[in-house]
C-alpha cells in the first residue's frame, strides 16, 4: 500500500505491506484524510523537535477486516470516520480516573493515532463512529478539525457562558475557526470572527457571524462595540492570537487555548497583577472523546456543520499541500481524496 513517510526531515511517499489489524482493532480502507496544521507542525519539527514517522489523523474509510474481538464494535463494509483528534483514538483504557472523567486523552495507556496518509490503516475499533450516507468523504476533517472546534465550543457551557453571550474565535477562517463560528453560532452564541484579511473576514461573515473583525482592529472594535467578550477561543497557531484573545475579555472572562504555537515562539506571558485585576479563567482544550465525535457526525447530518475544503489532491501532493499550508493560502481545510496515487 501507498503511505506518507517522514525520513530525516522530509516527506516520501512509500510502498509499504499492508498493516495487520491487532487486539480489538480494524483495519480501515482510507477514502478520504484531512490535512491538519498539526501535521505540518509535525512534519516540520515546530514543537519540541518531535518528528514522528507517520502522520495523518483525520480520515474517513471503510472497514476492511477486524482483529481479534472487533466485531463488537464494527462490522466489515461500515463507512466510518476515524482520528478523535489525532491525541485520542489510539487506544484508552476506559476504567482510570480520567477514562471515568470524562478526559481519556490523559490515560496513562492512552495511545494517539498517526498514519492516516496512507492506503489502509489499523485502528482501535471503540473509537469508530460510522457516518450516514449524507456526510460525505469531504467531512473527514471533521475527525480533527471539526472534534477539536466542537470541544472547545463545548467549554462555554461547561463554564456557564450561557447562549446570546459575545464570543471571540480567533483564526475563524482556519481549519478549526471555520467549525466553531458555525458551532457557536448554531448554539446561539453571538461569534466576534477574528483572522486578517479582507478575503476570510467575508468567509468568516458567510459562516454566521455576528461580526467579523481583522486582527489588527479587534481590540478597539470589541472595546467599542461590546466593551470586551465573555469567552475567547483562541485557534490561532502563533503567540499573538493568544495575546490578543487575553486582551478581548471582560473581567472574568473565559480564555479557551487550542492552537499551539511552534515552541521557536516562546511563552505565553502573564503579568500577574493584571492577572489580579482582570481575573480570567484560562482553560486549555484540546479534541474530544468518541461521544463528542457522535454527536459531531448527528450535527452534520442535521447541515449544522459544514466543512469547507479549499483543495483537494491525491497523496503525492502533501508535499505541495505543506507549503501552500504554511503559506496560509485556505480558507478551511484540504483535503488528500486519492490515497493510491
Ligand atoms: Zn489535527
Ligand atoms: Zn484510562
Amino acid at each position: 500500500m501507498k503511505a506518507a513517510r517522514l525520513e530525516d526531515g522530509e516527506l516520501h511517499i512509500r510502498d509499504l505491506p499492508t498493516p495487520e489489524p491487532g487486539e480489538e482493532e480494524a483495519l480501515v480502507r482510507i477514502t478520504a484524510s484531512g490535512v491538519c496544521h498539526s501535521d505540518l507542525h509535525l512534519a516540520r519539527g515546530d514543537w519540541a523537535g518531535i518528528r514522528p514517522p507517520a502522520i495523518g489523523h483525520e480520515a474517513i474509510g471503510i472497514v476492511e477486516a477486524l482483529g481479534p474481538r472487533a466485531e463488537q464494535f464494527v462490522a466489515v463494509g461500515d463507512r466510518v470516520i476515524l482520528g478523535l483528534g489525532g491525541t485520542g483514538g489510539g487506544y484508552w483504557c476506559g476504567a482510570c480516573e480520567y477514562c471515568l472523567g470524562g478526559q481519556p486523552r490523559h490515560c496513562a495507556q492512552g495511545k494517539g493515532i498517526m498514519g492516516t496518509f496512507a492506503e489502509e490503516f489499523p485502528v482501535y475499533a471503540k473509537s469508530l463512529v460510522k457516518l450516514p450516507q449524507s456526510v460525505g468523504d469531504l467531512e473527514a476533517p471533521l475527525a480533527c478539525g471539526g472534534l477539536t472546534a466542537y470541544g472547545a465550543v463545548k467549554k462555554l457551557l461547561k463554564h456557564h457562558i450561557l447562549p446570546g453571550r459575545p464570543v471571540a474565535v480567533i483564526g475563524a477562517a482556519g481549519g478549526l475557526g471555520h467549525y466553531a463560528v458555525q458551532l457557536a453560532s448554531a448554539f446561539g452564541y453571538q461569534v466576534i470572527g477574528v483572522d486578517v484579511g479582507e478575503d476570510r473576514l467575508e468567509f468568516v461573515r458567510s459562516l454566521g457571524a455576528t461580526l467579523a473583525v481583522d486582527a489588527e482592529d479587534a481590540l478597539e472594535v470589541v472595546q467599542r462595540e461590546i466593551g470586551g467578550v465573555d469567552a475567547c477561543l483562541q485557534f490561532s497557531a502563533r503567540i499573538a492570537g493568544f495575546n490578543l484573545g487575553l486582551k478581548l475579555l471582560r473581567k472574568g472572562g473565559l480564555f479557551v487555548a487550542v492552537g499551539i504555537p511552534a515552541t521557536s515562539e516562546g511563552n505565553l506571558q502573564l503579568n500577574p497583577f493584571e492577572f489580579f485585576l482582570r481575573d480570567p479563567t484560562l482553560i486549555y482544550s484540546a479534541v474530544g472523546t468518541v461521544q463528542d465525535m457522535r454527536e459531531l457526525v448527528e450535527l452534520a447530518a442535521a447541515g449544522k456543520v459544514k466543512t469547507h475544503v479549499s483543495r483537494t489532491g491525491p497523496l503525492s501532493d502533501l508535499p505541495a499541500i505543506f507549503d501552500e499550508l504554511e503559506a496560509g493560502k485556505y480558507l478551511g481545510r484540504a483535503v488528500i481524496t486519492d490515497l493510491a496515487h
